[in-house]
């Protein structure tokens, strides 16, 4: 059995005070302490995860990074490492969001990097993919999926790969309100899974978490949570307001 995972993608939004004040009333509508029965993580902005460690540590909530960079260190100006975010208690780290390879210009390759230099340091990375507009309307989306799962996971082990989490996000849902339907989002995680299964084999893909992401929010994820392989959901701006994630956490 999967354990869901519903995780927060800040992104670019909260200073710290606004991060712990958030976080306390979460913990308040979840009465102190995280559900068993599924895994909740937040990832804050590089400059608040001293003060959430600081708030949800012992609480059973997870943090983590929404991006890193694949060298132990050197000269990369405004750059962080894995050790860096592994000595926060760090968890996990988000690779490959969209954001990154379309307005960051990421390759693929330097995804790749991040997946390896994640995994070395024991941190879990959530690889990001997603097809744009364009593409779904030319039926392309599960080749493009396809190739950002193949070169992102390029060199990664089976062992490796049971503990990865994917995150499909279609580039024409995120921050638009525009939700992809239960069944376009399941028939994504299936193909998926499947080619996990093809690449490491059927046991190491009933393990993989595979959580979708874009315009995720409280009249919607307990439909999309229904479908048998939607494991879990990553969101943006559903995840800044403690009621609306705390219900979002509370799917049924
Ligand atoms: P929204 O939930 O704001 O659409 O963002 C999704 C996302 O990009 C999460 O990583």
């Amino acid at each position: 059995m999967r354990t869901p995972l519903i995780a927060a993608n800040w992104k670019m939004h909260k200073t710290v005070p606004e991060a712990v004040a958030m976080l306390r009333d979460l913990l308040d509508r979840l009465g102190g302490q995280a559900p068993t029965d599924r895994r909740v993580l937040i990832c804050p902005p590089f400059t608040a995860l001293s003060a959430v460690r600081d708030v949800l540590d012992g609480t059973g909530i997870f943090w983590g990074a929404q991006n890193m960079h694949p060298a132990e260190e050197g000269a990369f100006t405004g750059e962080i490492s894995a050790r860096m975010l592994t000595d926060l208690g760090c968890s996990y780290v988000i690779i490959g969001h969209s954001e990154r390879r379309h307005i960051f210009g990421e390759s693929d390759a330097f995804i790749n990097q991040k997946v390896h230099a994640a995994f070395a340091h024991g941190l879990t990375p959530i690889l990001a993919v997603g097809e744009k507009i364009e593409q779904r309307r030319a039926g392309e989306h599960e080749a493009v999926v396809e190739a950002q799962l193949a070169q992102g996971l390029e060199g990664v082990s089976a062992e490796q790969a049971r503990t990865l989490v994917i995150a499909y996000e279609p580039v024409w849902a995120i921050g638009t309100g525009e939700t992809a339907t239960p069944e376009d989002a399941q028939a994504m995680h299936a193909f998926i899974r499947g080619w996990l299964a093809a690449r490491f084999g059927d046991d190491v893909a009933q393990q993989v978490i595979i959580q979708y992401g874009g315009s995720v929010k409280p009249n919607n994820v307990d439909a999309l949570m229904a479908q048998p392989d939607i494991d879990g959901a990553l969101v943006g701006g559903a995840s800044l307001h403690a009621e609306s994630f705390a219900r979002i956490i509370q799917f049924q």
